[in-house]
This record gives structure tokens, C-alpha cells and sequence, in this order.
């Protein structure tokens, strides 16, 4: 069996692993990254629905690595929310907050283009199809022993996703709440043009996200649903699709038509209750999955690999100091968001029948409240209060 060593293996080959890839390459490490899947190298000229809102630091750490300028990136200057039963919405505004854009809408095809170009430029080994049985410590390095290879190396990251073998391995542990609901996403063509603007359409049990792309007249869509409800849309044929979209929008795109095949995804939360042990750390969905209502965890897992990426100069790789630094680091900010989403939770999704009725009160109230609406434009750019300030609005909100 041939024995592989690097200063850094990567386990998962998803934004988040080759991200940490090229980042740790660029500090000096040799780096290599291993999957259970081929690695998809195509860059199709067709829009994708997949597609990610990243927020500023997003944007600047991929500017940073190179990744940026192949990206297409849809800058969206507004963010409009709109309530199911009454006809109150907010509108969101960079201007509000004295920003250029609220964000960017980039696909995930250009975004795993875009790194793996620069993987195959740097001469970075991706290890494809491997089955991963266990790992061992050595007395400078973990092990990792696969179906083909032995690996070795001083830190292992498990940038494995939401379902990581690594967390397991390790016993790290987790939290986790099954919503019970499902999103549905397709590629949507509308008569009306977006004019640069993400859209939220809140029902009763149901928000409905159209997320600009760089043509005007195509959305991203991300519909999430109760998964019994979710798995009845998924049989109907395109057409009767596109006919309750344009129902719930009231005709406020026009025409719609849905242009790609109906994806769906099965939505939950997990916060790992620890981030690694000395010599391996878990990074991106592998440590925090969170709802989709705000589009922040990619930009969550980006976060986790410029941390890394800063730190891993600072102290020895397998060292618990870098654990400590890095979980003391990370863990607030992923606490910070963890809160602000059940803080939109309660604001815009109540689970009582009368609370929804009481969402357009508060929604009536937000758009009244400046400095609240430029907090939460801010936050979604990437820029964070205090856990205080948004635990003391939990404890008005819930009284
Ligand atoms: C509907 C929806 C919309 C979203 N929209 C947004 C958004 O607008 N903005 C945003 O920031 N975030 C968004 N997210 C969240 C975002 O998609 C995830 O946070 C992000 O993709 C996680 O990336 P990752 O690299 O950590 O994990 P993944 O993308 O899951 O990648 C994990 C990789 O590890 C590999 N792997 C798994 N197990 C093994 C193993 N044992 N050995 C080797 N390889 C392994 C997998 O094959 C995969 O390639 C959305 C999520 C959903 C569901």
C-alpha cells in the first residue's frame, strides 16, 4: 500500500475543501485533498440554478485567491420581502447602508470551475473515489487508512459536508433539528425583469427566494416547503409548475416558466459540539448546516477557511493550541448566526396560525425601523453585531 504524506489533508471536494486547498497552498503547505466522488470540471455556458448569495467578506477573500474574475458574479442592489396575507414588504437597499450592493448571486458550477482551475494550476493531488475505513495517530501525524492509499499528514480538515465522516470518526459530536421541510430548486424565466433584485415571498408555512442572475429576465429559485407538500409540486409536469409559481407571485413577474430540472434538498440544522480534536479540525456544513432563508452558509464555511488559513502559520499544525484559537474564533461567530436565524425564524416564519397573521404587524414595524433594517442589511453582508444586541432582541420578541 503506498503511504502519502502532506502537512495538510483535505477530506471533501466541495467549495469549502478546495477553497481550504488553495488558501493553505498559497501560506507554503503541501496540501492534498481526497473525495468520494469525480470532481464535475465543466464549465457550461447554460445559467445553473445552483447558485450561492455571498456576502462581502465571500467576495473579498475569493478576490483574494484568484477565484474571483471567473465567477460572473450578479451584483443585487435591493432585497425585497413580501408577506403572504396581507401586502406589507420591506425593501432592502445598499444605499441604505452606504454600500455599493447588498451582494453577489454566483452559480456553483463557476465557483467549482473557478477553483478547480487554479487546483490543477498549482499542481494540487485530488485523490478521486476514495473509501475511507478509519483513523490512527501516529506520533507526529494522523492517518488515515483508505481502500487504495495510507495517508498522512500533521492536520486533517474534514470539509466532508453536512454528513462528515470525520465528525463521526472523531465522536465530536452534534446538534440537530430536522425542519421537516424540503427546497425546491430550479431555474425560472420571467416575463417582468428582476431589476437586480432578490426576492423573499413568505406564505403561511412556505418562503418562496427568486435570486437574480445576470440575465434579467432568469431567477434562482429556491422554494422550501413542507417535504408531504414539496413531494406533491415535484410530480407536477412543468407547466402546472410554473402556474402555481405565478399564483403565489400574483402576477408580479408576469409570465414564468421553469427552465431546468426540479432539484430538491432536505433542509436541517447541526452545530458540531466541537470543531476537532488536536491534529483535525471539521470546517463548512461538516461543522454548522443552517436554513437556507438567509443564503449565509457557504459564506459560514468561508468564514471557517479563512480563519484556518490565517491561523495555520501562527502555531504548530497539530497542536491543541490551534484548535483552541481557531474554535475560539469561529464558534462566536457561528453562534451569532445561529441566533440571528431564529431570530428570523420568529420574525418572519411564527409557527402559530395567529403569529402569521401578526408577521405583517412586524413586518409594518421593520420598515419603520431604519436602523434595525440597516442591521439586518449588514448582517447579511457579512458584518456582524455583538451576541448581546441580538440575543436582548430574541428575549423582546419572544416576551
Ligand atoms: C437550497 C440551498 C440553498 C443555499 N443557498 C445558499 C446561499 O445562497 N448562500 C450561502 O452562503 N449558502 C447557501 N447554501 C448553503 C451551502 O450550499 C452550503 O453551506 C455549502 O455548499 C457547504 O459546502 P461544503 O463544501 O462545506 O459541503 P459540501 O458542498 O456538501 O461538500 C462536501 C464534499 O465532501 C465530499 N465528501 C463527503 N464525504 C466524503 C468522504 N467520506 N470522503 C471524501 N469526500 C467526501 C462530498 O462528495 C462533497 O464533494 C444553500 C444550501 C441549500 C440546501
Amino acid at each position: 500500500m503506498n503511504d502519502l504524506k502532506h502537512d495538510i489533508l483535505i477530506i471533501g471536494a466541495g467549495v469549502v475543501g478546495l477553497t481550504s486547498a488553495i488558501s493553505l497552498h498559497l501560506k507554503g503547505f503541501s496540501v492534498g485533498v481526497i473525495t468520494n466522488r469525480p470532481v464535475n470540471q465543466k464549465n457550461s455556458k447554460t445559467l445553473s440554478p445552483v447558485v450561492y448569495a455571498l456576502n462581502r467578506p465571500s467576495e473579498e477573500f475569493l478576490k483574494k485567491l484568484k477565484l474571483w474574475d471567473n465567477l460572473e458574479a450578479k451584483d443585487y442592489d435591493h432585497v425585497l420581502i413580501w408577506d403572504s396575507f396581507h401586502k406589507e414588504e420591506v425593501l432592502f437597499s445598499g444605499t441604505d447602508c452606504a454600500e455599493p450592493n447588498l451582494g453577489h448571486i454566483v452559480e456553483d458550477q463557476k465557483l467549482m470551475f473557478s477553483c478547480l482551475k487554479s487546483i490543477k494550476q498549482y499542481k494540487i493531488p485530488i485523490y478521486i473515489d476514495e473509501t475511507l475505513s478509519a483513523i490512527k495517530d501516529s506520533k507526529t501525524h494522523k492517518i488515515i487508512q483508505a481502500e487504495k492509499k495510507t495517508y498522512s499528514a500533521k492536520l486533517i480538515i474534514g470539509a466532508d459536508g453536512k454528513q462528515s465522516w470525520l465528525r463521526e470518526q472523531l465522536k465530536l459530536g452534534y446538534v440537530a433539528d430536522d425542519y421537516g421541510q424540503t427546497a425546491l430548486v430550479g431555474l425560472i424565466k420571467h416575463q417582468s425583469p428582476h431589476f437586480n433584485t432578490a426576492r423573499q415571498r413568505f406564505l403561511p408555512n412556505a418562503t418562496i427566494a427568486l435570486l437574480p442572475t445576470k440575465d434579467p429576465l432568469h431567477s434562482a429559485m429556491i422554494w422550501s416547503l413542507p417535504s408531504d407538500e414539496a413531494g406533491e409540486l415535484k410530480k407536477d409536469n412543468k407547466k402546472t409548475f410554473a402556474n402555481h409559481l405565478e399564483t403565489y407571485w400574483h402576477g408580479r413577474m408576469g409570465k414564468m416558466s421553469l427552465e431546468s430540472t426540479l432539484m430538491h434538498y432536505e433542509l436541517s440544522s447541526l452545530h458540531a459540539r466541537k470543531y476537532g480534536t488536536p491534529g483535525a479540525i471539521i470546517l463548512g456544513d461538516a461543522a454548522h448546516v443552517i436554513h437556507p432563508l438567509a443564503g449565509q452558509g457557504l459564506n459560514l464555511g468561508l468564514a471557517d477557511v479563512m480563519t484556518l488559513a490565517e491561523m495555520a502559520g501562527q502555531f504548530d499544525l497539530s497542536s491543541k493550541a490551534l484548535l483552541e484559537a481557531y474554535t475560539e474564533k469561529r464558534h462566536l461567530d457561528n453562534i451569532a448566526t445561529l441566533k440571528a436565524m431564529d431570530f428570523f425564524q420568529l420574525l418572519f416564519w411564527p409557527k402559530h396560525p395567529l403569529a402569521v397573521r401578526m408577521r405583517a404587524v412586524g413586518m409594518r414595524v421593520l420598515d419603520a425601523l431604519t436602523p434595525l433594517k440597516r442591521q439586518i442589511s449588514l448582517f447579511a453582508l457579512g458584518y456582524r453585531p455583538d451576541v448581546s444586541f441580538l440575543e436582548s432582541l430574541l428575549e423582546r420578541l419572544k416576551k
